[in-house]
């Protein structure tokens, strides 16, 4: 499908994993996604990105979606009302991503690699990786020859790599400005695990081409992923969306937020009595669009919506953050 982006009208998602329940930090990105799309006029589309069955428990994606109703964030086309690009489930789009995979390898986008865990850890420990899946990959099964791959071969079953061209890549996020990455930009990518799995920045770029997704919103984790997914719209033919990417929560320490931070879950502070509209009131002064912490609805959000304002980069909770929440 081509997707024209300068008539089209605003379509934008959020895609979360559903391998645990919503904490602080996909609430913001949810909140944000839903803000862009829905200043825009635009339709917002839920995607379950649960392609790594074993990390997504069954039932996951259902809390997930019950929690983001009770913040007050909707879609319009999703796992659970359906839509005209459906289905919205990752797992049950697999035959899609192979004819995809089959495209690339039929333009000789991509090639086996037989290289162990063991291999590929002591290649990991080199620098210029990406900072979302550690050190690079050198490349070294691109240059197999014919009779070294049939060798392997019979030893391994191979992953799939995407042959990332040796440039850079530019664009322009809706919250960083402009940005370069590269030549080598984290190296050549895995698209097919070797224990079948599809890799995430192939159903991602396979998925937003498919349902006409126009504007990207996503946390920063995954800024340096956009070159790899550059790369693939380009061997794919088609015109990226808009991407921009809001800043990731870190607890007051400075570390990844996690449990030891307090109630990180949406679950839990939901629990212990806070109110919908104080915790996205709160996320929107913490990821830098309002002036002050003060309750507020996403719909009552919407005209205040300006993705100048967004902090670039991290933000660190406020060491009393709990207590503030709980204020009422
Ligand atoms: N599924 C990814 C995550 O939960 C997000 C993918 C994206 O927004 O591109 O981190």
């Amino acid at each position: 499908m081509i997707v024209k982006m300068s008539s089209s009208p605003v379509r934008g998602r959020f895609a979360p994993t559903p391998s645990g329940r919503l904490h602080l930090g996909n609430a913001a990105t949810a909140l944000l996604a839903w803000l862009q799309v829905r200043a825009a006029g635009g339709t917002m589309i839920l995607r379950m990105e649960d392609l790594d069955g074993p990390r997504c428990k069954p039932g996951t994606a259902d809390l997930v979606m019950e929690e983001m109703v009770w913040l007050g964030l909707d879609w319009d086309e999703g796992p659970d009302v359906g839509g005209p690009y459906g289905p919205y489930e990752q797992s049950a789009r697999l035959a899609l991503y192979e004819a995809a995979l089959e495209r690339l390898r039929a333009g000789g986008f991509v090639y086996p690699c037989y290289c162990s865990r063991a291999e590929l850890q002591a290649i990991a420990s080199a620098p210029h990786g990406l900072a979302s899946e550690g050190g690079a990959y050198d490349g070294r099964c691109r240059r197999l020859s014919p009779a070294e791959r049939r060798a392997k071969e019979a030893l391994k079953t191979p992953s799939v790599r995407f042959a990332l061209p040796d440039r850079s890549f530019s664009f322009v996020d809706g919250v960083a400005g402009p940005l370069t990455f590269g030549p080598g930009a984290g190296g050549d990518f895995v698209v097919k695990r070797a224990d079948g799995i599809v890799g995430y920045q192939l159903a991602v770029v396979v998925d937003d081409i498919a349902m006409g997704v126009t504007d990207v919103f996503r946390g920063w984790d995954l800024l340096d992923s956009t070159p790899r997914q550059l790369a693939l719209y380009e061997a794919f033919g088609e015109r990226p969306p808009r991407f921009a990417h809001g800043p990731l929560l870190l607890g007051p320490d400075g570390s990844r937020l996690s449990k030891r931070h307090g109630s990180v879950a949406v679950s839990s502070l939901r629990e212990q009595g806070v109110r919908p509209e104080r915790l996205t009131g709160w996320l929107a002064w913490l990821t830098g669009l309002t002036d002050k912490p003060e309750p507020m609805t996403p719909p009552e959000l919407i005209p205040l919506w300006n993705p100048e304002r967004i902090i670039r980069e991290a933000v660190r909770l406020p060491a009393d953050w709990t207590d503030r929440l709980k204020a009422n």
